[in-house]
Formats: C-alpha cells, structure tokens, sequence
C-alpha cells in the first residue's frame, strides 16, 4: 500500500497509456479532463467535476464531460464507487486487481491489495458451472480517525458524526 493506503493510482502517463491501449484518440478535450482528473485525491462526484471544469474550461459542454467520463469508466481509467447513501461517486483506477475500503464520514477510500473474497466466490461459480469469473466488491465503514473523533465528541456532548467530514479530510 502507497502513503495513501491506496495501490499504484493512475498517473497522468499511465491514464494516457491506457487510452492509446485501448486504440482511443488522447483529443485536446479528453486531455483537458484527464488533468482534471488528478486534482481530485479521493473520490469525487460528476458535479465536482463539473463544476471544477466549469471554471478552468467553460468551453467544455456537460455532454462532453459526460461521454469523458463513460469513456474512462469503460476502458478503466475511473472507478465508480457504489456508495450506501445511493450517491455513486468516482474514483481514479490503480493498477491491479483490488477492493475498496471507504469510510462514509470522511471518503477515505484504502485498497485491499490481496483478495479475500477469490477463493469462496471461485466456489460458487464452481458450482454453479460459471468460469472467467469477475467481481466487485467494497466495504463502507467508519475509520479509525472519524471513530475516535466520534467518540471523542460524545464525551464531550456533542453527537454529530457526519459534521467533521471535511475537517477529517484534512487530518488524512
Ligand atoms: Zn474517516
Ligand atoms: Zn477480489
């Protein structure tokens, strides 16, 4: 795991390796987002996105974005992460296969490098006759830092988990 907890997350390089790989033209337009890309160190949702495009290139149309983003998503250069709340958000990829570990007070998101989950789901599709299997998992939960300040709040009265999401971030 990287300083971040996270595997080998995309550089620029590897984003527009990827899509010559996958025989997709690197436009000025796909560029243009690609950067904007890296600028988000967790996930981020279409309207932040958005919204940060909106300012550096307001030429760039929402269904410019949009297709970008399908694109990316397709050839892996995105991840999207299902999240509880029902507000899928995204991701950019790291090398390998892997799973998500994401805390729901602050989006941190850890990558689980070695998969606990082949051996049992190898099994059922063993069973049930299925092969060149694939699969995606994530676990939400509460990490360390965002549950002791959550216990720390309570000591002191105050009850609100979800308030220090931002300051979290920034302790990460
Ligand atoms: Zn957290
Ligand atoms: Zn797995």
């Amino acid at each position: 795991m990287g300083v971040d907890g996270r595997a080998k997350r995309f550089l620029y390089e590897d984003m527009t390796a990827l899509l010559t790989e996958k025989g997709c033209r690197l436009t000025d337009q796909r560029d243009t987002i690609l950067k904007a890309l890296l600028s988000f160190p967790l996930t981020f949702s279409p309207m932040d996105l958005e919204k940060l495009l909106m300012t550096t290139d307001p030429a760039l149309g929402r269904a410019t974005i949009f297709r970008a983003i399908d694109l990316f998503l397709e050839i892996g250069i995105l991840e999207k992460i299902h999240r509880e709340s029902g507000d899928d958000v995204y991701l950019v990829g790291s090398v390998g296969h892997h799973h998500h570990l994401i805390c729901r007070v602050c989006g941190e998101i850890r990558d689980i490098n070695s998969c606990p989950f082949e051996e049992s789901i190898h099994e059922i599709m063993r069973k049930e006759g299925y092969s060149e299997g694939y699969h995606r998992i994530e676990i939400e939960g509460i990490c360390g830092v965002c549950k002791k300040i959550s216990e720390e709040n309570t000591e002191s009265g105050e009850r609100s988990l979800g308030s220090h999401g931002g300051k979290v971030r920034q302790l990460h």
